[in-house]
């Protein structure tokens, strides 16, 4: 089969198309194969590429954690979906057994697995994967909307719904929208009834943004993002801040949030060492909180949303496996509003 890989770490020109993959087989009796049609890119990719502590590759490795197919062989114990089903991927998966699987808050599993991190991943003809980690989705939703679907909108919901906990009264601040995971706070943000100020260097986006919702946007490459919102809210600051910039928007994000903030983030793509002054954070009694991926009751709720054609991702580009290195590049460019996309299998 074919499939993107890397058989070192380095940079984005290690990514090889290589056709001569062998079709996994099931692992377990509860996995499940799928023929993918469609898989979509992450920051996460771009970090595996580079290479993460702690993780070792076996070439050649197949990268890539979302995506989307058709059920092409089940398992004797695989449960919930038929050969034949469309379905999408969560692509985090937990051990299964210990305090926090069993809790069902897979992701603070200490043997949390990631597809294309841990495991081989989905930029490939096919991918094995538990059945719990598949929900099935109507044949009508295109592949590339559903392969974009799942890692940013599962992000986002944990960030935005479970840990924020964002209400009609909230101001929410999301930095750089444009990227999968700012745009999916965004629209759940709004689906929750909140008030949403994005931010960007491309006044462009920002127009996106707002007909995606957004109720104001600044552009934080001309303007002091935390002078212009504790200006708009009469020095009281926002509600929320969702920052996954880290180094670079840190100290901003801080200086906009107001007492009783809460700050959320899910990454750093700028860097990941930020200051935080102690002082601040008691006086205004601000809550900082760190969030990943998301449950399987999480799953469900994003699931149901897009059965019913709501927080539809926005598509920045799709490649064809062939170019997967250029959609990786063009993610890597930062220049991307929505999710990058590479399409597999052609119906
Ligand atoms: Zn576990």
């Amino acid at each position: 089969m074919r499939g993107l890989t890397i058989s070192a770490h380095g940079g984005l020109d290690r990514l090889e198309v290589r056709d001569d993959l062998p079709v996994p087989e099931l692992r377990a009796r509860t996995d499940v194969r799928v023929r993918i049609h469609a898989a979509a890119i992450n920051h996460l990719d771009l970090f595996v590429v580079e290479g993460l502590p702690g993780i070792t590759i076996t070439p050649p490795w197949i990268v890539g954690s979302d995506g989307a197919g058709v059920v092409d062989a089940i398992g004797a114990e695989a449960r919930g979906v038929a050969v034949g089903d469309h379905v999408i991927i969560n692509p985090g998966i937990g051990c299964g057994s210990c305090e926090y699987c069993l809790a069902d808050e897979e992701p603070l599993c200490p043997r949390f697995n990631v597809l294309g991190e841990h495991r081989p991943g989905t930029i490939a003809d096919y991918a094995v994967v538990p059945a719990r980690k598949l929900r099935t989705i109507p044949a009508a939703i295109p592949w590339e909307t559903a392969a974009a679907f799942p890692l940013a909108t599962l992000t986002a919901w944990r960030m935005i719904v479970s840990r924020a906990q964002v209400t009609p009264r909230d101001t929410v601040l999301i930095w750089g929208i444009g990227g999968g995971t700012a745009l999916a706070a965004l629209q759940i943000a709004k689906a929750h009834g909140a008030t949403v100020w994005v931010t960007s260097s491309s006044d462009e986006k920002l127009a996106r943004a707002a007909a995606l919702g957004a109720d104001h946007g600044f552009n934080h490459a001309t303007l002091d993002v935390a002078r212009e919102v504790r200006q708009r809210t009469a020095k009281r600051g926002v509600d929320v801040v969702v920052d996954n910039v880290g180094e670079a928007t840190w100290q901003r994000s801080l200086l906009a949030l107001g007492r009783r903030g809460r700050l959320v983030t899910c990454g750093g793509t700028s860097g990941p060492m930020v200051q935080t002054d102690v002082r601040r954070l008691f006086w205004n009694q601000w809550t900082i909180m760190g969030s990943t991926m998301g449950s399987q009751a999480e799953f469900n709720a994003i699931s149901a949303e897009l059965r019913a054609g709501r927080l539809l991702p926005p598509i920045d580009s799709v490649f064809a496996l062939a170019d997967g290195r250029a959609a990786y590049e063009r993610l890597a460019s930062g220049a991307q509003f929505g999710k990058v996309v590479i399409r597999l299998a052609d119906a």
